[in-house]
């Protein structure tokens, strides 16, 4: 498989540091509040590159943090409002309690839209002595001084890499903070905290080497992706957002603390945009998972959508858009069971199909590619039914759209629905149409679609 990463920009293939088993980090939800649909087509994409890589029959470790201290409403103020503690006094909750809702509710929204879950979700609080330990590392190593507040600052100075990912140049950065009240302690105004000094009615507060205080941002992400993942790691992910300062400053931390490259390929998921706006709560836009089904759709569909677009590029949400996907999805599990039972893809034209999807995904993982292959096929006659079903079953273990849940399901009319059917087709002998026709609009009041075949009335859910 191969990747765009964002560090080198260039398509590259995932080599494994240990041969077979790919290991992932993508950064994960601050649990302060429930996340978005944005949220999630960033969260959906970690999953996605997993799926991908057990196509080609690699293991893959998932890692995904939870953010449950330390994320600044302002980085780069020096008045340190946390975003959990803003949020738990908002809703008269402990930091804890206000963690726990939100998490839930990210792992619930995340599996109604097929996300499988990570293989360890470590919470940044269950995690202070291993930040700790790395903060003391990069002092040792020159890379962190500690002011007189009991704050701890990482000197970008001192980390000559820096600004490789995000493009910034160390003097932009000093011109772009003229403007910005920056704590006069700082060597450079690009300068982030490992460590704060906790003021006066802060909740979430620990000891440290430098006094009570709490972790900044960035320092879990390095200290939990070295902790399950090693010092050296294949990929990871998050929205673009979080390319500066976030992963910027998390491969300064890293890199500082080890001495060598820790991450190989970052890859970066565009956002997701509602009538033209960055879908944000700030911008009062935001679309939720339980909204799609309370509007009757199935969740799994938003899947459907987010594959019309490369993960890379932004990606606009609309109703209408998210309707006809929902459609569609509807459609390819009723083509499916009407192809069941499957049969093994062996015919050099399925063969053929199944190739090119491989490709398709294996080529940064092009899911525009594997809609259009996805569509051809449906409509293919070169492979035969059974042999189609087979090939979607199978290709759906990237695709994650339950697209046999129709044919597995084994929809069986109702006692009620077999004897009005019976009742229709003894009107219809009799050409008695008008019962036929009342007792049609009967079956379609409940929710079933009439046709008629040769061998009289066959009825179906109506999608
Ligand atoms: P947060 O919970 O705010 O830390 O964000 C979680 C993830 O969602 C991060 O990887 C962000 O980059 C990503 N994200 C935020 N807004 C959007 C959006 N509108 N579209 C896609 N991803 C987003
Ligand atoms: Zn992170």
């Amino acid at each position: 498989m191969r990747l765009f990463n964002s560090l080198t920009r260039a398509v590259e293939p995932v080599e494994p540091v240990e041969p077979g088993h790919v290991k992932i980090y993508a950064c994960g939800p601050t649990v302060y509040r429930y996340a978005h649909l944005g949220n999630l087509r960033t969260f959906m994409l970690g999953d996605l590159i997993r799926r991908a890589l057990e196509l080609e029959g690699l293991a893959v470790t998932l890692v995904m943090n939870i953010t449950d201290v330390g994320h600044m409403v302002d980085e780069s103020s020096p008045e340190a409002i946390d975003k959990m503690q803003l949020a738990a006094e908002d809703e008269g909750l402990t930091p804890t309690e206000l963690a726990e809702k939100y998490t839930r509710a990210f792992l619930e929204d995340s599996a109604a839209l097929g996300i499988r879950p990570a293989d360890r979700y470590p919470k940044a609080t269950e995690h202070i002595g291993d930040m700790i330990r790395l903060i003391e590392r990069l002092i040792e190593r020159g890379h962190a001084y500690v002011v007189d507040t009991g704050s701890v600052y990482f000197d970008v100075q001192s980390f000559p890499g820096y600004g490789r990912l995000s493009g910034n140049t160390l003097d932009a950065l000093r011109s772009g903070h003229r403007d910005l009240e920056v704590d006069p302690r700082k060597r450079h105004p690009a300068d982030f905290a490992l460590w704060k000094a906790a003021g006066p009615g802060r909740l979430m507060v620990w000891d440290s080497p430098w006094g009570p205080g709490f972790p900044g941002w960035h320092i879990e992400c390095s200290a939990m992706s070295m902790r399950y993942l090693g010092d050296r790691f294949d990929i990871h992910t998050g929205g673009t957002d979080l390319r500066f300062p976030h992963h910027e400053d998390e491969i300064a931390q890293s890199e500082g603390a080890v001495g060598h490259q820790v991450v190989r390929i970052w890859v970066h998921g565009g956002h997701l945009r509602l009538a033209g706006h960055k879908i944000a709560k700030s911008a009062g836009n935001v679309v939720r998972v339980p909204e799609l089904a309370q509007r009757g759709l199935d969740p799994l569909a938003f899947r459907w959508l987010a594959f019309q677009t490369r993960y890379r590029s932004e990606m606009d949400f609309t109703w209408e858009a998210i309707e006809a996907a929902d459609h569609r999805v509807r459609q390819l599990r009723r083509r499916m069971a009407e192809w069941a039972p499957g049969a093994a893809p062996t015919s050099e034209a399925a063969r053929a199909f199944d190739e090119r999807f491989r490709a398709r995904i294996a080529d940064d993982l092009d899911l525009p590619g594997a809609v259009v292959l996805v569509n051809e096929l449906v409509s293919s006659t070169d492979v035969p039914p059974a042999e189609r079903y087979g090939l979607l079953a199978s290709w759906d273990h990237v695709l994650g759209l339950d697209l046999e849940r129709e044919a597995t399901s084994g929809w069986r009319p109702s006692d009620r629905m077999r004897e009005l059917v019976a009742e229709r087709d003894r009107a219809r002998a009799a050409r008695d149409y008008a019962t036929a026709d009342r007792i049609r609009d009967e079956l379609e009041s409940m929710g079933l679609e009439v046709m008629d075949g040769p061998s009289g009335t066959t009825i179906r859910p109506r999608i």
